[in-house]
């Protein structure tokens, strides 16, 4: 796939069908859809990194599914595996199935050695959301407290208990009655330092913050049932949490006894160049919650890995009908096979570099570009205000702008002022030289709107 030229058709405007099906959408679905509100595609089919709209035009797709498609659309190893499975089993509450048995074996495998034979696992109901809310559960329950710590910009889910640990305020204004006993504490977001310091010294101090806290008798935080953290605030727009940082939080939930529930339903799976986002910090989670990328595919499936002697809740503690998707398990299972034999870590870093180092260049090409950051294929170009718009704004023309010309990306962050990077796993060099030519071209057209609009 080449990238398109400007001359082509303008792709962010849908045509006839595109457009009938999400005027059909606006009328009957919920006020509360998002995506076709900035990305206004309608589509037909998707194959690896490119989906077809039902007009036949085609985007590169940097979005993939929020992060799930691991693989790209319909990849067909996984496709076939899925197949295979329909059947035999589909849906099996949580009784044990071979392909149930041999994904809870692999999953364990995944871990670091030292920490998988200590670790068990739990099937939560299918979202991302549903782990989050069994690991919050499971660690009130095993220490009998009631609190939790989460940090400033982070996002956990849009249930209610994931929800009350999520940092924006918008989605919580006029809901009352969420979960008590969250308190928020700073992210190492070095590029916006919440206490004001340089990069170099402020991660640390982010940290020292909550051991303050938790230290002083009048800090106001009794001690917490857990610290749940992600290791790249993905939503949040893509932050990396410097190891200093997350070393000290580590250090501090140990010397507490507070478990540390490490988020990876966005780092995990691959996405960040490491099965899991929290190896190369070579700190050991008590509790890891997956979800997104676990079946490779798109079917969804979660689970959370802990520390054994957490293992206290009675049977029926937490249980849920969609526990038992064995179709995930069969992709899952396919997925992991894929990984290990085409070496996918390698091409996540390979395509992260690829795209870092292009992204750096128009860094220091572009005063469009604030901040480029992310590991892996986790990625986020933070905009600066220009010309009198402001970096929120300059984020949408530029995502309006990419859309234009056949890619899609998202958008997060703090007035969604970055503009974020997903791509599939299994992305080419190819590929990702389009993509990164049409933000390119996406910069410039967008510096040249306001120019002209100043003018
Ligand atoms: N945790 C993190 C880190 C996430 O990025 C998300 C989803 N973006 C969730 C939890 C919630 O997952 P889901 O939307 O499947 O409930």
């Amino acid at each position: 796939m080449t990238a398109v030229p400007a001359t082509q058709p303008d792709l962010s405007v849908p045509d006839r069908n595109a457009q009938s099906l999400l005027d059909i959408q606006a009328e009957i679905e919920s006020n509360a859809r998002t995506y076709p509100r900035r990305l206004p595609i309608a589509i037909a089919e998707a194959t690896g990194s490119v989906v077809t709209d039902v007009d036949g035009r085609t985007y590169i797709d940097f979005l993939s599914g929020a992060g799930v498609l691991a693989l790209g659309h319909n990849h067909p190893e996984l496709v076939a595996a899925v197949r295979d499975q329909l059947g035999l089993i589909t849906h099996g509450l949580d009784f044990p199935t071979p392909v149930r048995a041999e994904f809870a074996r692999r999953q364990l495998g995944m871990l670091p050695p030292g920490l998988r034979d200590r670790m068990k696992i739990h099937f939560c109901g299918p979202t991302g959301a549903d782990g989050v809310e069994a690991a919050v559960k499971l660690c009130k329950k095993a220490t009998g407290r009631g609190g939790v710590v989460a940090f400033q910009g982070s996002y956990h889910g849009s249930t209610q208990g994931a929800l009350s640990l999520t940092s924006e305020t918008a989605p919580k204004d006029g809901l009352h009655n969420l979960l008590p006993g969250v308190h928020f504490t700073p992210f190492g977001y070095c590029h916006r330092c919440p206490v004001g310091l340089t990069p170099d010294t402020c991660s640390v101090n982010c940290a020292r913050v909550l051991a303050n806290t938790l230290a002083d008798t009048h800090g106001g935080v009794s001690k917490p049932a857990a610290i749940i953290m992600e290791l790249v605030q993905g939503e949040g727009g893509s932050i990396p949490a410097p190891a200093k940082f997350v070393h000290r939080i580590a250090d501090i939930a140990a010397e507490h006894d507070i478990p540390l529930i490490i988020d990876e339903v966005q780092t995990g799976c691959g996405r960040t160049g490491t099965w899991f986002a929290f190896e190369p910090y070579g700190i050991e989670p008590d509790v890891i919650v997956a979800s997104k990328g676990l079946s490779g595919l798109g079917l969804p499936v979660s689970i959370i890995l802990y520390r054994d002697h957490l293992d206290t809740w009675a049977p029926g503690s937490h249980i849920g009908t969609f526990r038992g998707n064995n179709l995930a398990f069969a992709s899952g299972n396919a997925y992991l096979t894929v990984l290990h034999r085409d070496n996918l870590l390698a091409n996540v870093r390979d395509r992260g570099d690829q795209l870092l180092t292009g992204l750096i260049g128009m860094q220091q090409a572009s005063p469009l570009i604030a901040d480029v950051r992310g590991r892996g294929l986790m990625l986020g170009i933070e905009l600066a205000g220009h010309a009198g718009a402001g970096a929120g704004e300059v984020a949408r023309r530029v995502q309006r702008a990419a859309l234009r010309r056949g890619l899609i990306l998202e958008l997060g962050g703090r007035e969604d002022c970055v503009v974020r990077l997903l791509p599939p796993l299994n992305v080419t060099a190819e590929v990702t030289a389009d993509a990164l030519a049409i933000i390119g071209v996406a910069l410039d057209t967008v510096e040249a709107e306001l120019a002209e609009a100043v003018r």
